[in-house]
């Protein structure tokens, strides 16, 4: 049988889990779908498109059958100056992003992160409260099932949806209810011709299309994020987050150290702490989720209960044990200077800090004033530590070079004391020893254990 002309011709490029959700949802659609891979796809996702019926190709792209797409999702793994999609733009057939696909399908509510350290811990910690506080909500985006899968199979009342800056890139019409950018510092260059500009503009598409029942919650004290507002008009109803109490400020903390919550609908305060989370950084994840939940009309009680009892996410500042008196801190995901930067502001403890793996371009500078003031040695775990010795070598006493994880762990062990916290916060990615910055957390937490 012949395609009918009528039927949209749908291409999905990437089978993870934005890929497979996005050809779901096309299916239930009745579109002509067909996924490509340029790489292998994982066995999980390979036996689901047989059981639907669904045409792909695996480890490369027959450019003649995405050429005759219609349209094209594009997963964010792929960079925009793939040749495929090159290829496609030349040929002006629309690429889209996975959300911007499930967008179309669905009304349900729209609540959207993004910013450069923190999305994964307020959009886990926003979907929380609302759950807690009795709403229909799912996690999406980076965290979670596929929006398309869910907007297919599996609906709900609201989405918190976490947005990199990749997923960004391909969304157009989309529309959040409510936007959060926490913050924004130079990360991904690579991908952004190395123009820090283009990466805040990606972080900035999130605020399209937004009217003036949406709200836009944000970092006040954020220089980068002011700076862009100076420069773009939004509808969006403006709720900004600060320290200190600030004009406008729709949440901050107080001289009692209470948080303040103030939204059109809401006025609330809550002791610091009571936060489940440590960390000024965690006060502002913290903003950002209670104004969110404020903004989807969560009782002011459930709003206090879940901000103090939320379990805290995986490889972030995770306490792993406590061992002849030494704290060890699991803090994996911090794979660039600034999420390193919060995890030494929240030691409280003299530290010994292990930093090192595949550098982005590091430049240490921001971290050397806590670490003059907290570390007391430096355990530099990579396949190259060669920067990190010659930058930190001059400013603490004890430095070690190790290339492994157990040598790392060993050495941390001859140099804390009782007392001390052993943090794990690399300041790097983790792909020159590790699979993942999740294979990195759960390797050290192993090490950690056996120790005991
Ligand atoms: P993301 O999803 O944006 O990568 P995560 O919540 O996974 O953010 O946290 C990544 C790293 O950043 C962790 O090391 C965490 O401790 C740190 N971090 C979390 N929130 C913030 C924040 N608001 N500002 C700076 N660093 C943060």
């Amino acid at each position: 049988m012949t395609t009918q002309k009528s039927q949209r011709r749908l291409v999905v490029l990437g089978a993870g889990e934005s890929g497979f959700g996005a050809a779901i949802l096309a299916k239930d659609k009745g579109m002509d779908v067909f996924l490509s891979d340029s790489g292998k796809i994982s066995e999980k996702y390979r036996s689901r498109l047989v059981d639907e019926g669904i045409a792909f190709e695996e480890g490369g792209h027959s450019m003649d059958k995405i050429l005759s797409a219609d349209e094209i999702v594009k997963s964010p793994g792929i960079p925009l100056d793939a040749p495929v999609i090159v290829a496609a733009r030349e040929k002006n057939i629309p690429v889209i992003s996975e959300i911007e696909f499930a967008g179309r399908y669905t009304d349900s509510k729209m609540v959207c992160i993004t910013g450069s350290n923190g999305k994964t811990t307020t959009t886990m910690l926003i979907h929380h409260i609302l759950t807690h506080g009795g709403v229909d909500a799912s996690l999406a985006g980076n965290v979670g099932k596929s929006l398309a899968y869910q907007v297919a199979r599996d609906p709900h009342d609201v989405y918190v949806v976490e947005l990199s800056s990749f997923q960004l890139d391909n969304m157009y019409d989309f529309k959040a209810n409510i936007a959060v950018i926490l913050n924004i510092t130079p990360d991904h260059l690579d991908r952004y011709g190395y123009v820090m500009q283009n990466y805040i503009n990606a972080k900035f598409r999130i605020l399209q299309n937004m009217e003036p029942t949406d709200a836009f919650i944000f970092w006040k004290d954020d220089p980068v994020i002011t700076e862009q507002l100076r420069h773009i008009c939004t509808e969006a109803r403006l709720l900004p987050f600060s320290e200190h109490q600030e004009e406008g400020s729709a949440a901050y903390i107080d001289a009692e150290n209470d948080l303040i919550f103030n939204t059109p609908g809401t006025s609330m305060k809550m002791p610091r702490a009571d936060l489940a989370l440590n960390g000024l950084h965690n006060v502002f994840n913290s903003m950002a989720a209670g104004l969110s939940a404020c903004l989807c009309d969560i009782g002011k009680d459930a709003i206090r209960e879940a901000l103090a009892d939320f379990c805290g996410v995986e490889h972030r500042l995770e306490f792993v044990a406590d061992i002849d008196g030494v704290r060890w801190i699991n803090d994996s995901k911090a794979t660039n200077v600034n999420s390193c930067y919060y995890a030494l502001e929240a030691m409280t403890a003299p530290t010994v800090l292990i930093l090192g793996g595949k550098d982005k371009g590091n430049d240490y500078n921001e971290i050397l004033p806590l670490v003059k003031e907290k570390v007391t040695a430096i355990v530099a775990m990579g396949k190259d530590n060669a920067k990190i010795m010659e930058f930190f070598g001059p400013h603490v006493q004890r430095i070690a070079d190790t290339h492994s994880l157990a040598d790392a762990v060993e050495a941390c062990r001859s140099f804390a004391k009782p007392g001390d916290t052993v943090l794990l916060s690399p300041c790097c990615a983790s792909f020159d020893l590790f699979s993942s910055y999740e294979d990195r957390g759960r390797k050290f937490k192993d090490a950690v254990k056996s120790l005991k």
